[in-house]
C-alpha cells in the first residue's frame, strides 16, 4: 500500500499556520480540529516547519501558560522529514519510527499534498493483515 492510496481515503486537507501564528491559536486548533499537529507554511505552501502537541507540551513545561503567548515560529520543528505519493507504508512506519514522531507531511512538487499520521498507518496497516488473513483462509478453503 502507498501513501497515495492512504490519502485517497483519507482526503489531502492539511491544517496550516504561518510562522507568525501564536502558540495560543494552534492550541485552539489542535482543540477544535481534533488533531495532534499542524504543518508551518511559507507563502508558497512550502513547509517550513511542523507543531505537534508535544511541543505545546514541552514549552508549558518550560514556561508555563505564559509560554503560548510566542508566536509559533518559537517552537516548531524547522527539519521537516517528509514522505511522497509513492512511498509505501512500510517506509512510512519506519521513517515514523525512526525519527520518534507520529506525523508525516507528504510533498509533492515542492508543495504540500497531505499528511499521514500514526493512526492512518495503523488503520491502514490493520486491514492490510486482515486482507492478508482472509487471502490465506480463501487459498486454504480452495485447497
Ligand atoms: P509528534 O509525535 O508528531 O507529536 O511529534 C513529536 C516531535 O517531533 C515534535 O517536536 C514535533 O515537532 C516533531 N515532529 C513531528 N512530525 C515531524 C516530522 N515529520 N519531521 C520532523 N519532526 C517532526
Amino acid at each position: 500500500m502507498t501513501v497515495a492510496a492512504i490519502l485517497a481515503r483519507k482526503g489531502r486537507d492539511v491544517l496550516t499556520v504561518r510562522k507568525e501564528t501564536p502558540i495560543a491559536d494552534v492550541v485552539r486548533l489542535l482543540g477544535e480540529r481534533r488533531i495532534g499537529a499542524v504543518v508551518v507554511s511559507d507563502d508558497f505552501h512550502r513547509i517550513i516547519g511542523i507543531v505537534s502537541e508535544r511541543d505545546i507540551v514541552r514549552v508549558l513545561a518550560r514556561s508555563g501558560p505564559a509560554g503560548l503567548e510566542g508566536a509559533v515560529e518559537a517552537i516548531m520543528t524547522q527539519k521537516v522529514v517528509t514522505c511522497a505519493d509513492q512511498d509505501t507504508l512500510h517506509e512510512v512506519m519506519e521513517r515514523m519510527t525512526h525519527g520518534r514522531f507520529r506525523h508525516l507531511p507528504v510533498v509533492e512538487d515542492g508543495r504540500l499534498a497531505g499528511i499521514v499520521s500514526i493512526g492512518d498507518v495503523v488503520k491502514a496497516r490493520i486491514e492490510q493483515v486482515e486482507r492478508e488473513a482472509d487471502e490465506m483462509r480463501a487459498y486454504i478453503a480452495m485447497a
